[in-house]
C-alpha cells in the first residue's frame, strides 16, 4: 500500500468518526489531537527510562499509528502532498549536506 492510499484510508475513517460524533474538524482541532497523540507516544517511549518498564511494542505501534493518522489528516487539510513534501525535503537535505 502506498502512502497516499494509507493517508486516504485514515482520512476517510476520521471523517466518518467526525460525522458520527458531530465534530466540526478544523486544522486547529487536528493539530491539537496530533499533539495529544504525540503525548501518548512520549508516555510509551518514556516507559523504560521513567518507569523502569520494558517497551511494549503493541502500545508503541498503536501510538505511532495514532500520530500518523492525525499527521496525515492535518497535511490533507492544508492540501499538501505528503509524499512530494518529504521527497522534496530529502533532496534539499542531500544538497545541504553534500550527499548524493
Ligand atoms: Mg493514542
Amino acid at each position: 500500500m502506498e502512502v497516499k492510499e494509507l493517508q486516504s484510508l485514515g482520512n476517510e475513517l476520521i471523517s466518518k468518526i467526525d460525522e458520527k460524533q458531530d465534530i466540526s474538524r478544523t486544522e486547529v482541532l487536528t493539530m491539537s489531537q496530533l499533539v495529544e497523540e504525540f503525548g501518548e507516544l512520549a508516555k510509551e517511549v518514556n516507559r523504560k527510562d521513567l518507569r523502569g518498564q520494558d517497551f511494549l511494542k503493541e502500545n508503541l505501534a498503536d501510538e505511532f499509528a495514532d500520530v500518523f493518522l492525525q499527521f496525515s489528516k492535518l497535511i490533507s487539510q492544508f492540501n499538501l502532498d505528503l509524499e512530494k513534501s518529504v521527497l522534496d525535503k530529502i533532496e534539499v537535505l542531500k544538497k545541504r549536506h553534500g550527499l548524493d
